[in-house]
C-alpha cells in the first residue's frame, strides 16, 4: 500500500512519515531529506540544488523524478510513504504512470501555524534549517500555493484524497492517520 502526504511546508508531513516508517514499516521517501543528504555528501546533484533550496524554489522535475527512482525500494516494507513528493502536477502524473497510489492524506494547516512552526523548529541536535527563515518561508509558501496546491484537486478527482486537520497536536494527527490507514 502506497501513501502520499500532502501539505504546506511545516504541516507535519515529515513527522508523520517517519512515524509510519518506524511503527508501520512504510518506506519513507522524503525528497527534501534525500536532497539534504546529497548536499551533505557533496555530490554533483547536491551542489546543483544548493542555491535553489536555500531560496525556497523547486528543484527541476527531472532531477526529482530521477532521485525518487533511485530510492524507491519496497522489498521488506508494507509500501512507500511519500513526503514532499510529488510537488508539481508533472511529478504527480509521472508517479501515476509508475506507482499505484492507494491514499493521499492532506494535512490542512493555516499559514499562520506553519510560519510559527517553521520559525521555531530545529532538529534533534538543535540545528536549524537554512531555509527556515522568514523570507524563504514566504517564498516556499508561495511556491506551494502555485505548484503543489493543484495536486489536491488532482487526487480528489481520483477519489484518493482524505483531508485531516494538521493544526492539532501531533498525537492527534497520528491517531487520525492511523484511522485512515487502518480503514484501507
Ligand atoms: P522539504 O524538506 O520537503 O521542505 O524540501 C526542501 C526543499 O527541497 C524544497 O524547498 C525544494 O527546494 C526541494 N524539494 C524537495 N522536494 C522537492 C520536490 N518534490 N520537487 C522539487 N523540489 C523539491
Amino acid at each position: 500500500m502506497n501513501l502520499i502526504l500532502l501539505g504546506m511546508p511545516g504541516s507535519g508531513k515529515g513527522t508523520v512519515a517517519s512515524w509510519l516508517q518506524e511503527k508501520y514499516l512504510y518506506r519513507q521517501i522524503s525528497t527534501g531529506d534525500l536532497l539534504r543528504e546529497e548536499r551533505k555528501v557533496g555530490t554533483q546533484l547536491g551542489k546543483q540544488v544548493e542555491v535553489i533550496m536555500n531560496e525556497g524554489k523547486l528543484v527541476s522535475d527531472e532531477m526529482i523524478i530521477e532521485l525518487v527512482k533511485k530510492h524507491i525500494k519496497t522489498v521488506g516494507f508494507k509500501g512507500v510513504v511519500f513526503d514532499g513528493f510529488p510537488r508539481t502536477v508533472f511529478q504527480a502524473k509521472s508517479l501515476d504512470e509508475t506507482t499505484n497510489i492507494d491514499q493521499v492524506i492532506f494535512l490542512k494547516v493555516s499559514e499562520k501555524i506553519v510560519v510559527d512552526r517553521l520559525l521555531n523548529r530545529s532538529d534533534d541536535s538543535g540545528q536549524r534549517r537554512e531555509d527556515d527563515n522568514e523570507r524563504v518561508i514566504k517564498e516556499r509558501i508561495k511556491v506551494y500555493m502555485e505548484n503543489t496546491q493543484p495536486l489536491i484537486d488532482h487526487y480528489e478527482k481520483k477519489c484518493l484524497l482524505t483531508t485531516l486537520d494538521g493544526g492539532v497536536s501531533i498525537e492527534n494527527v497520528r491517531n487520525k492517520v492511523k484511522e485512515v490507514i487502518e480503514s484501507l
